[in-house]
């Protein structure tokens, strides 16, 4: 058994804010990046942009820059240049085969219609040539992973139930999400990730890619996702409205009333963020799974 996390550590807190190019910010998105920012310039700590486009058939031209103009209009900064992940494809490599060397990776063949949620671990001893086409997954060790998450609190998953050896190299050749997102975590010293309750289930296999790289496990602010009146979550593919360049100012303040923080009047969106800097108190937010905005909260089962 493993549990992950705990208080905090003595290292300066580093945060970060990472959107995929998939569509521009919308209020959802907006939300996490004004949460994730708040936790860590409360905190005196830095805040990171990354971009997470390793999947080109997904991205939307154009996507990427109108997302960093769209944050810097909202007053929202990288303390860093911004990490895009479709730049350090051999980085992923090398991480993959560090993790091949420990025997924590292996080719499996299944297509995804053989099974059913959680991949069964099938192809742990098969034998598959390099040549056959194949995913690479992930050798899970632990029955049971146990976190804390500062917002959502305690949660428990199981192998074979809950989770299962996940991919980290796709078929079609692309680094997984859990693969480069661990990776960069760990490179750029992420202290606290602060992002979306639907992100609370890759808990179990970003702790095992943690424990594989020999690394802590950050502590994790899981936050409410934004839920259209249907109670579905907003999203670029289900056609949110983009974030309006006009009114920035109120954008800000709606995400604020949406973490249950106080509203800041002020025309000037980098003064909006300094006080709601000075006023962040985490423990408002609802800890909740999503909340219809406006309206009442769907909790985390
Ligand atoms: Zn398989």
């Amino acid at each position: 058994m493993l549990v992950t996390a705990g208080p905090s550590n003595l290292a300066p807190y580093i945060g970060r804010f990472a959107p995929s190019p998939t569509g521009p910010l919308h209020f959802g998105s907006l939300v996490t990046a004004v949460a994730s920012y708040l936790d860590a310039k409360s905190a005196n700590g830095q805040w990171f942009v990354r971009m997470e486009d390793l999947d080109p058939p997904r991205e939307v031209v154009g996507a990427k820059k109108l997302i960093v103009d769209q944050l810097k209009t909202h007053g929202l900064v990288s303390d860093q240049p911004i990490l895009y992940q479709s730049a350090r494809l051999s980085f992923y490599e090398d991480r993959l085969q560090s993790l091949e060397a420990a025997a924590k990776i292996y080719r499996c063949s299944c297509a995804r219609s053989t099974y059913d949620n959680i991949y069964p671990g099938r192809c742990r001893a098969a034998e598959i040539p390099q040549t056959a086409p194949h995913a690479i997954r992930f050798r899970t060790s632990q029955p049971v992973i146990k976190h804390l998450d500062l917002l959502q609190g305690f949660k428990a998953w199981r192998y074979g139930q809950d989770y299962g050896d996940f991919v980290v190299k796709r078929k079609d050749g692309l680094h997984a999400y859990q693969l480069a997102v661990v990776a960069d975590d760990i490179d750029q010293n992420i202290t606290r990730i602060v992002r979306g309750a639907d992100l609370f289930d890759s808990t179990p296999a970003q702790t095992e890619l943690y424990a594989a790289f020999a690394t802590r496990y950050p502590e994790t602010l899981h936050i409410p996702l934004v839920l259209g009146q249907d109670g579905e979550k907003l999203s670029k593919q289900s056609r949110a409205p983009t974030l309006s360049g006009q009114s920035p100012q109120t954008n800000l303040n709606e995400a604020l009333k949406f973490l249950n923080q106080s509203p800041v009047q002020s025309p000037d969106p980098a003064e909006i963020l300094r006080q709601a800097t000075l006023n962040w108190q985490p423990s408002r937010i609802s800890p909740s799974w999503g909340r219809i905005w406006p309206s009442k909260d769907l909790m985390l089962d």
